[in-house]
């Protein structure tokens, strides 16, 4: 079994101070991989000293120079990017398309902040006063699993653009990917102390970063309730805070889409990195006229996926990361079908032939109604409810009433129809007759799918805190 007990402190490899051992399992064989050797609190404060001891020189570094490190850590991603696919394969069973995906962005991250770097206007004037935008200090950076290499590549790049330095913590359960991202990052060859890494729990890393006054700013992706319990710690030192939460976002069919092809992109919403995604589309809605029409495609759709131990580069739906998340998945199948919405496809148990691993089947609800569990709260596995609607207006009705409002998806013939509902939709971000990947707009939630926003300017200043100065001389 390999070893895993190292913290990245002061841009050295260290042994943990703590001593908790977490053993981590590969879920599509259940077999054992992997010890971790847990940080703690001693060791959360000690990179946050590290952080803190770097930020005044980081601060005062130039533009150029803040460039060429976020261009440098974008080339070392990139050079590894065989590397990270390999371990997001084997480490939570992420689909080679997603793992691919993942590292490609996460290299990109660098290389987009690098850009917004370069645009960037530090100093302006707002009526008479100088506007000055200054980095916050130590960003505490929490992750989440499942796609832990891109998360800390996105709010990393952000840090670094921005002069601001940083502690991170990932999940526990992605000690593999952290290892290898942690080697690549240092290969960079920033100064130390700018980033640093420890992997440890949440209720002990992860509280201790939501607490201690040396940190400026937090930013989260995770869980709707751990982001809340940050936000209600991190109040006490009035620290700022992002959150990037969960979701259960609507997939709206219009009566006059073309079924037939949006079905299999709503497929691919719903059940992306396995249905393990905060965006994932989980409630499509569909004009009750049509119903018959839409659930048999989706029912065809969700029968054609794969799924499978996913070094196969087939298969489109890999296990659920641990035995937790699938007995959750699980849960929520039965709990869909006690609650009397029609089982189309899939249901309990594991698929024919996958005896072993936390793989679930694909599972479609027809006739599902919006305030069943199931169509209520973040069941992050590949499982669709189908809900019926009678007209645009009760469509958007269904589609916000939801605590969530993360993302949404529209699929029609009519542009001026497609854009009222996306104009409608709660969300941070709605996609309109495709799936894009634009990572210059701005990434988040409405609602109790965060707070703040991540990517592209928006994201970027949200790592800036504006000073105003008035009285200067103008003259200097
Ligand atoms: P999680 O909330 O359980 O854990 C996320 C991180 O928070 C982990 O690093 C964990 O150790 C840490 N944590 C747990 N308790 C903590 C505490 N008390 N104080 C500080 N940190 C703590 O989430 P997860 O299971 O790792 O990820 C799945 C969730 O993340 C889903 O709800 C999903 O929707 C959400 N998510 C959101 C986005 C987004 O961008 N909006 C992206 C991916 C995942």
């Amino acid at each position: 079994m390999r070893i895993i007990a190292n913290v990245y402190i002061d841009g050295e490899f260290a042994v943990p101070h703590g001593r908790e051992a977490l053993v981590l399992v590969d879920p599509a064989t259940e077999r054992e991989t992997t010890t971790v050797i847990l940080a703690d609190e001693l060791d959360a404060r000690r990179a946050i000293a590290a952080a803190k001891a770097a930020f005044l020189a980081f601060s005062q570094t130039s533009r150029a120079e803040r460039m060429e490190w976020l261009q440098a850590l974008s080339n070392a991603v990139a050079a590894a990017e065989a590397d990270i696919v390999e371990v997001m394969v084997a480490e939570y069973g992420g689909t080679m398309a997603m793992a691919q995906g993942t590292a490609r962005r996460a290299a990109a991250s660098f290389s987009l902040a690098r850009k917004v770097l370069a645009d960037y206007a530090f100093e302006r004037e707002v009526g008479g006063a100088r506007m000055r935008m200054l980095p916050h200090g130590v960003v505490g950076m929490i992750t989440p699993w499942n796609a832990n290499t891109g998360f800390i590549a996105s709010k990393l790049a952000m840090a670094i653009a921005s002069g601001s330095t940083s502690v991170i913590k990932p999940s526990e359960l992605s000690a593999a990917q952290t290892e290898l991202i942690t080697r690549v990052l240092h290969g960079a060859g920033l100064p130390p102390g700018v980033f640093n890494i420890v992997t440890g729990r949440g209720d002990t890393v992860g509280a201790e970063i939501a607490r201690h006054p040396d940190i400026a700013k937090i930013s989260f992706t995770g869980s709707t309730a751990v982001g809340k319990a940050i936000a209600r710690t991190a109040v006490d030192s009035m620290k700022r805070v992002t959150l990037e939460l969960g979701g259960k976002s609507p997939t709206v069919f219009l009566d006059d889409a073309d079924f037939a092809k949006a079905m299999p992109l709503a497929a691919m919403a719903a059940v992306m990195n396995s249905g393990q995604a905060c965006i994932a589309g989980t409630r499509l809605l569909v004009p009750r006229s049509r119903l018959a029409e839409a659930s048999e495609l989706a029912v065809r759709a969700f029968d054609a996926l794969v799924v499978g131990p996913t070094h196969d580069p087939r298969v489109n739906v890999g296990p659920m990361v641990t035995r937790k998340q699938w007995e959750r998945v699980q849960g929520y199948i039965e709990r869909g079908v006690a609650e009397g919405a029609t089982l189309l496809a899939g249901g309990p148990g594991r698929p024919a032939g996958l005896e072993r691993g936390w793989f679930v089947r694909p599972t479609v609800f027809g006739e599902v109604r919006n305030d069943m569990a199931i169509a209520r709260e973040e069941i992050f596995g590949p499982v669709l409810c189908i809900i019926p609607y009678d007209s645009d207006e009760d469509a958007l009705a269904i589609a916000n009433d939801t605590p969530y409002g993360l993302h949404g998806y529209v699929f029609g013939a009519d542009p001026a129809r497609t854009r009222k509902i996306a104009d409608g939709i709660q969300a941070g971000r709605v996609f309109i007759n495709g799936l894009y990947d634009i990572p210059e707009a701005p990434f988040g939630g409405v609602k109790q799918s965060g707070l703040g926003r991540e990517f592209g300017v928006f994201g970027f200043e949200e790592y800036l805190e504006p000073k105003a100065i008035m009285g200067h001389d103008t003259r200097l």
